[in-house]
């Protein structure tokens, strides 16, 4: 089933049994996390979905738009299509990643293709997308569902895209302005998802079209930036970035920024980020799934924030998300880790 977390094997797996609470009661805990993110690698600022179509107000584009991102900070970026290759020159210091942006019933991002598959058919839209999400990955690529809400996909839909192989989702899509009606944030949908296990990754992107949409109001391309993907990658290069996508190691964000998710023998799973006032570890399990942590008392933000299993783990199973909140309200989410935890009572405990 395509690239989904169940099948990504290559980190290494942290373990504990510790004694732990649930609310009064003393229980036994014991956890397994797969943490992809533990690994020595480098983190990457990514746009998978900009627009580099040729535009007539800049004879200069694609190059324009590869080094304006540049300046921004990112080091990838997913050249776009409408349904066809594009092949930019290439810029130093970003890495491009072929890819399209095909139209199939809604809109599947194929990140990695150099070529647009075949016949994207003339029916239902469910089995249409379904069988591009199939071709995508026949062609060495990584298939991304784009602003979902736009298409406002049925249930039935989702969980068929997921059956076909679906690797992830545009949990942020920051071109919300005007005639897009804030539809940007796909993030609830995206967790009924993982409740389900479809463990979508994780994707952010501004989904910029070009230099004629309003470039005075907010800089270029009208859009504010505020969209990326945070990708930790083993190298700086193409394949490096594919293989990152490949196991997950990627959050979406509107401005957040991760620097690290451990986890260690005493059942503490550790976060460092940029200055947020909440860290949000969403899950099922419990009566909310997950919990939350916030800055000790007296700061008003901080860098690094804990999830302790001893008391908050029996609110946990199947995988985690990490979610950073900054002072702003501008929220990322990393893509799920897969996460298990068994409790057991005390008492059954001392009863072996
Ligand atoms: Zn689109
Ligand atoms: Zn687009």
């Amino acid at each position: 089933m395509g690239m989904q977390v169940e099948e990504r094997n290559e980190e290494s797996v942290v373990e504990f049994d510790i004694d732990g609470m649930q609310k009064q009661k003393p229980i036994r805990v014991h956890g397994s996390v797969r943490n992809q993110f533990a690994v020595d690698g480098t983190w990457l600022r990514a746009n998978f979905h900009c627009h580099l179509a040729r535009v007539k107000e800049d004879p200069q584009w694609p190059v324009t738009a590869l080094e304006h991102y540049r300046a921004l900070g990112y080091d990838v970026v997913g050249g776009m299509c409408h349904d066809r290759i594009i092949r930019p020159e290439p810029v130093d210091g970003v890495i491009v990643i072929p890819g399209a942006e095909v139209s199939c019933g809604g809109h599947l991002l194929g990140i990695g293709i150099e070529s647009i598959p075949d016949g994207s058919g003339a029916g239902e839209r469910i089995e249409t997308i379904s069988e591009m999400i199939r071709r995508i990955r026949d062609c060495g690529g990584i298939s991304v569902l784009a602003h979902p809400f736009k298409s406002a996909y049925t249930w039935e839909e989702l969980c068929a895209f997921c059956d076909a192989g679906l690797d992830g989702i545009e949990v942020v899509n920051s071109n919300v302005r005007g005639k897009r009606a804030d539809s940007g944030r796909a993030d609830q949908l995206w967790h009924n998802l993982l409740r389900e296990g479809r463990l979508l990754i994780a994707i952010g992107n501004d989904d910029a079209h070009g230099p004629h949409e309003n470039i005075e109001r907010s800089g270029w391309g009208g859009i504010p930036h505020i969209g990326f993907t945070g990708i930790l990658v083993k190298d700086c290069s193409r394949k490096g970035v594919m293989d990152a996508l490949r196991a997950g190691r990627t959050y979406a964000s509107e401005g957040p920024e991760l620097r690290s998710v451990s986890v260690d023998g005493e059942g503490r799973m550790t976060v460092r980020c940029s200055p947020c006032v909440a860290c949000h570890f969403r899950s099922v399990g419990g009566s909310w799934g997950g919990a939350s942590s916030f800055p000790d008392d007296g700061c008003a933000d901080a860098g690094e924030f804990v999830f302790d299993f001893a008391k908050q783990g029996y609110r946990v199973s199947d995988y985690m998300t990490v979610v950073l909140q900054d002072v702003h309200g501008r929220r990322a989410w990393t893509s799920p880790i897969k996460t298990v935890v068994d409790v057991e009572e005390e008492n059954q405990v001392n009863l072996e």
